[in-house]
């Protein structure tokens, strides 16, 4: 278990923009508010990019590209594991960061950073590998014919990512864009800004040349939306909710702009009779209370088979009692404050639209006794849900549960793929055919078996459906920043001889 580091490290914040490598001041001069989530006070304040500087980034992303997409995959590498090193340099004040500007405890945090860390070390890998992957010859069927294939970097990235992980989202497209040979335009939440400047920080450390990475903290309308739109850009990756990666998606269509979209979820973890109380109690938690449940790929609906029911849920009552909520800096907290205000409130929201509808409080659902300030919850589990119900179709995006019970396999399954969603799901059993079988039915992007959440960098992550398209991570992750290229040579001696005989 991690540990608090001994001595608070001292975060530099910064408040300018990142272009062309170079620590600027916004265009139109505009400041947003970073505020503490667990004391809801205003900390620092960090530079509102508009449209104009969107316009200097992108730009300065397309001169850069002349040379960045021209380097091989190996000399790549290097700067990807510098960043590496960089970051792993810095953890404990990254993380730090992390807490005071997203809320989550340390330890989620420290973890975060290990995981950016060990993302850049990967695509570094992969970069290598492309090279080898280069001019793979093709076998064409025909005679006189000869053909290969190669990848070349899609050109310049705007990417746009939200507050839940904020550093690490970043990672998962900056480290595969890079490797791939694009240059990028990151623009992170307004409610995180903290740790995607430091990216910036990051970069100058590593040497990256100027304008291959640039940051850009502002609001989605008026940093977002004009990079989203911006004819200079090449390819799209958005990470958000799903009303706004429809807006991204309809921006990128005017410039028939490559795109990939990681959205929303309400994923169902179903638990079968003869699964082991202990073990799917604690996964369950794990799956709706880690990082506040504020996790695209939460099991936010479980489906508990009746004969067992009963004992699951006394035992997740009691032990969702037991997690510590309080300010993420503090040793033993499990349950940070939501990030923000907003959604606070709308995690509010829905506790009352799932009374108001009938449902009923297992555990959970008010501002713990003790904490006054900042945007705490309790850990809220919501039993009698039906499945029309809004908290049971519905991404609340908080540590907020509903429950369900199911009889047999084929009713599970049917409750289970009943949603707008398809991002993740969760099945445990001790029966491991049965398991199999459940995973191949379920209709989304990632299956857990006997667990919930545990997230690999080599494995693809993306979802069906609502849920988003395409994949990050893994090989799949690096193909979103590649164009794929034929080129066929005819190499026959003998006259081609259509119209000239
Ligand atoms: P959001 O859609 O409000 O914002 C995401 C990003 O988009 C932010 O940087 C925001 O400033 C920007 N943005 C807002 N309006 C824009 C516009 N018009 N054009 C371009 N950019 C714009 O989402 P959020 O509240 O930050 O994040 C929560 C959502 O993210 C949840 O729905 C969650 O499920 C989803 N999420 C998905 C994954 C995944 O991998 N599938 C991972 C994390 C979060």
């Amino acid at each position: 278990m991690n540990t608090l580091p001994e001595s608070k490290p001292e975060p530099r914040y910064r408040d300018r923009l990142f272009i062309d490598g170079e620590w600027v001041e916004p265009a139109a001069g505009g400041r947003l508010p970073v505020v503490n989530p667990a004391t809801e006070r205003v900390f620092h304040e960090v530079a509102a990019a508009t449209a104009e500087d969107v316009d200097r980034a992108v730009a300065a992303a397309r001169a850069a590209f002349a040379t960045w997409g021209t380097t091989t995959g190996a000399e790549r590498a290097v700067y990807l594991r510098a960043m590496a090193a960089e970051v792993r340099a810095r953890r404990d004040e990254l993380a730090y960061m992390e807490v005071l500007d997203n809320g989550k405890p340390l330890p989620e945090a420290q973890w975060d950073i290990d995981d950016v860390a060990g993302c850049f070390d990967y695509y570094a890998d992969l970069a290598e590998e492309l090279d080898e992957r280069q001019n793979e010859r093709l076998e064409l069927g025909a005679d006189g014919f000869r053909g290969s294939v190669c990848y070349e970097p899609v050109g310049v990235a705007g990417l746009i990512v939200p507050w839940n992980y904020p550093m690490l989202m970043a990672a998962w497209k900056v480290a595969p864009a890079l490797a791939a040979g694009a240059t990028c335009v990151l623009k992170p939440s307004e409610y995180t800004p903290l740790t995607a400047l430091e990216y910036g920080a990051v970069a100058e450390a590593a040497g990256l040349p100027p304008g291959v990475l640039n940051v850009l903290t502002g609001t989605g309308p008026e940093a977002g939306a004009p990079l989203a739109d911006h004819p200079g850009v090449d390819k799209l990756a958005f990470t958000g909710s799903v009303p706004t990666g429809i807006k991204v998606m309809h921006a990128a269509a005017q410039h028939v702009k490559a795109v990939s979209l990681e959205l929303g979820g309400k994923s169902p973890f179903i638990v079968f009779e003869d699964a082991d109380v202990e073990k799917a109690v604690e996964w369950i938690m794990f799956g709706i209370f880690w990082n506040q449940g504020e996790v695209c790929s939460a099991t936010s609906r479980l489906l508990v088979h009746e004969d067992i029911a009963p004992r699951v849920l006394e035992r997740l009552r009691e032990a969702a009692r037991e997690i510590k909520v309080g300010d993420g800096q503090e040793a033993g907290t499990l349950l940070g404050p939501l990030v923000s205000e907003t959604q606070y409130q709308r995690v509010l929201g829905y506790i009352d639209i799932g009374l108001a509808e009938g449902a009923t409080l297992l555990t959970g659902g008010r501002r713990p006794t003790g904490l006054d300030q900042g945007y705490f919850l309790e850990p809220t589990v919501f039993v009698d849900v039906h499945r029309e119900m809004r908290i049971w179709r519905e991404e609340i995006f908080g540590p907020v549960l509903a429950v369900m019970t199911f009889g047999d396999e084929a009713e599970a399954l049917a409750l289970a793929n009943d949603s707008d969603f398809g991002l993740a799901a969760a099945v445990m059993s001790a029966d491991l055919e049965r398991c199999e079988r459940v995973s191949r039915a379920l209709r989304a992007g990632i299956v857990w078996i006997n667990c919930s959440q545990p997230t690999f960098t080599q494995a693809p992550w993306g979802g069906f459906k609502l849920s988003g398209i395409g994949r990050e991570l893994g090989r799949w992750g690096l193909q979103n920043y590649l164009e794929v290229k034929q080129i066929t040579r005819y190499e026959s001696g003998r006259a081609w001889g259509w119209y000239l005989k």
